[in-house]
């Protein structure tokens, strides 16, 4: 569970100074490479660049390609893990956008792009974040022309069905605000099993599965200290005398004919494998599939985390478990890519004197590693993307994610700098820094050390955010249940925050002066109480575990720095500004509350996390979330953001690769119809 979307947060306020330039690409300059692609609805589509692609050599490059056809392979799984229903609609919006007959200039069909856009950005029909369903704007009988004006034979039809029964079911489908309301239900007290709409069970209760994985932990053969991911890769069912069983993930398995497709790809992949021990790892990850064995995943994961030799890396698995109401489930996911060099100096600093930073934590002695394990720590640049991981992208990767693997083996820290910087130039004049930041001098901090702060706060969550603590003797995550990833984030945010300001900082080189960290805190602090407000609808609460993380982490020390006044809001022309009176004062505050949560999860204190939580982190002032959202809605900007992929130009002589470059595809629409249809090979349903 300790991966990152810090995610979008940068999206919002970030302006980057010039002094980045050593960073600047190689392909193009900053003003010829268009980064913004596309824009509709709350989203904007971007390139990435692929730097230094050709100081990689043939072997590599082809590896890189192995390993990205193999991160596209499972598309359809994430489609359908999301909700059953998902393929069935994917394939009717590619036939109608691929076939229909009609105007193609009127603002219905402009309105029915929007909804295919948002699908695919999406991967289905829940929001990527707000976990919401979202329906196109336009009526049912449009929608039922557009149908009935498109290649009617090739609509995904289930067994039997004729046309008006399979037009019938699909508009219920996506028009029908009970059906699948929800993807991933967190409302404590109801059951979150039934009330999701995630495809993780079907026909299962919460007790249910609860009950089941509670069995599955106390069976014999488990070893508590190395305990198996169970129901990681599996979906849980009932058979015909209503057993539960679990559907597994796996090559002769649910998801076959995807999971086929990838192991081919892996191994092209293991026969041009840099070295033996990355040979070795991309193996084990064949038998995994094959098998669907959870310890073989584990031994997996153990001979990746050791691999820091080989430059080009990936991500390839069922790994993350944010869309399971439960915690348990891992969606799909896929990512490729090789280390960049000279930004990974950064990173390796902080990694070595990881020791440092634990012994010195303001967390109780209990609660702190005696021995810190190789955080393998490193800026990459992505190559590819794929499953859970596009169009809308994690930022930063800290994996695996077995608590006793990292304990004992270490885990990988990558921070995607090439998305970053994309996020970055997409942002430049986007106004927002300028609408919501309350002086020159936060707006000077912002220009001058906000791009390398930021950076900073990211490889400290990624690095040593998430490998520090340890928790007590027989204390597991799931105790924690729904609260467990906002406290995890919360928990690596605020080691990150604490010590960004430390003067060690400095020391090691990795910030110009004590001044820089500021402007990390300021965003930090002006986006967990305001502007990631405008990523939400006006009277919803927040729900996902990384904004209710920065929320808590804000209004905790707002509330608790209240009497020093720490932090104030301030209120000119009618409107609302945070302005940081004391830096020193609300760095002790990140440190005292980074000991409060760091308890919290050691402990597996499931009350304490759950009032934290719903105290500071869920709800919204009203007022507020509505002068947010006017501000933001005058500036026009998509609080969202997202990448197409580079596509790759293959070169043969015969059947030999001669060479491998790259293209920078420039319409989101093809790319998806593309996919959709090149790395298609599950059945609707
Ligand atoms: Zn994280």
């Amino acid at each position: 569970m300790n991966y990152l979307k810090i995610a979008i947060m940068i999206l919002l306020v970030s302006v980057v100074s010039c002094n980045r330039k050593e960073n600047a690409p190689a392909v193009g300059t900053n003003d010829t490479f268009e980064f913004v692609i596309d824009r509709f609805a709350d989203i904007e589509i971007m390139r990435y660049r692929v730097d230094d692609w050709d100081q990689l050599s043939l072997k590599q490059k082809e590896l890189v390609y192995y390993l990205s056809q193999a991160a596209l392979c499972g598309r359809d799984i994430i489609y359908d893990q999301n909700c059953r229903y998902n393929l069935r609609v994917r394939g009717t919006i590619d036939n109608i956008v691929g076939t229909y007959s009609g105007d193609r200039q009127s603002e219905d069909w402009q309105q029915f792009m929007v909804y295919a856009k948002r699908f695919w950005f999406s991967n289905g029909m829940h929001h990527h974040y707000g976990n919401d369903k979202f329906f196109p704007d336009i009526t049912k009988e449009y929608f039922g022309t557009l149908l009935a004006q498109s290649d009617t034979a090739s609509f995904p039809y289930t067994d039997g069905e004729n046309f008006k029964q399979f037009a019938k079911t699909i508009t219920d489908i996506i028009f029908n605000p009970k059906v699948a309301a929800k993807r991933t239900f967190q409302d404590t007290g109801k059951d979150l099993v039934t009330n999701s709409a995630v495809n993780f069970y079907e026909g299962v209760s919460q007790k249910e599965a609860e009950g089941f994985y509670s069995r599955l932990a106390m069976a014999d053969g488990n070893d508590p200290q190395r305990p198996l991911s169970h129901g990681l890769n599996s979906k849980l069912c009932k058979n015909e005398n209503g057993e539960l069983v679990e559907q597994v993930y796996r090559i002769g398995g649910l998801y076959s004919e995807a999971i086929s497709q990838i192991v081919y790809w892996l191994d092209k992949a293991a026969s041009v494998a840099e070295n033996d021990a990355q040979k070795e790892h991309i193996l084990k990850l064949i038998d995994y599939y094959k098998s669907g064995n959870l310890q073989t995943w584990d031994d997996y994961n153990i001979l990746w985390v050791q691999d820091t030799k080989s430059l080009v890396d990936y991500v390839n698995g069922f790994i993350e478990v944010y869309t399971d109401p439960m915690g348990r489930k891992a969606t799909w996911e896929a990512v490729v890519d090789y280390k960049d060099l000279k930004n990974s100096r950064r990173a390796e600093i902080i990694s070595q004197n990881a020791q440092w930073f634990e012994d010195h934590s303001p967390v109780d002695a209990l609660y702190k590693k005696k021995v810190v394990k190789g955080v393998e720590a490193k800026v990459i640049t992505v190559a590819h993307l794929g499953g859970d991981c596009y169009p809308s992208t994690p930022i930063g990767i800290n994996l695996p994610n077995a608590n006793w693997i990292r304990k004992e083996h270490g885990s990988k820290s990558v921070t995607m700098e090439n998305l970053m910087y994309a996020y970055a130039q997409a942002r430049l004049k986007n106004g927002s820094s300028q609408e919501f930041y309350e002086s020159k001098d936060d707006l000077e901090l912002l220009e001058k050390y906000g791009y390398i702060s930021d950076n900073l706060q990211v490889d400290l969550h990624e690095c040593l955010g998430h490998g520090s603590g340890q928790m007590l003797h027989g204390v597991s995550d799931s105790l924690l249940k729904n609260y467990h990833s906002t406290i995890e984030e919360a928990r690596a945010d605020l080691f990150s925050l604490y010590y960004i300001a430390d003067p060690k900082i400095v020391e090691l080189g990795l910030l110009p002066n004590n001044e820089a960290y500021k402007a990390c805190y300021y965003k930090y602090i002006l986006n967990g109480l305001m502007l990631q407000l405008n990523r939400i609808n006006l009277g919803d609460q927040i729900t996902e575990a990384h904004m209710r993380n920065r929320a808590l982490i804000a209004r905790w020390c707002f509330e608790k720095g209240e009497e020093d006044n720490v932090i104030e809001k301030v209120t000119r022309d009618g409107k609302t500004y945070i302005k940081i009176n004391n830096y020193d004062k609300l760095r002790k505050l990140f440190g005292r509350l980074l000991g409060e949560i760091q308890k919290i999860k050691s402990t597996g204190d499931y009350e304490a996390a759950k009032d934290m939580v719903e105290t500071y982190g869920v709800r919204i002032d009203p007022v507020l979330h509505k002068e947010v959202k006017q501000r933001y809605e005058a500036l026009n900007i998509a609080p969202y953001g997202g990448f197409v992929n580079p596509e790759f130009v293959v070169t043969k002589d015969g059947d030999k690769i001669k060479d491998i470059s790259l293209r920078y595809p420039t319409n989101y629409v093809q790319q998806m119809l593309d996919y959709d249809k090149q790395f298609h090979f599950i059945k609707q349903k």
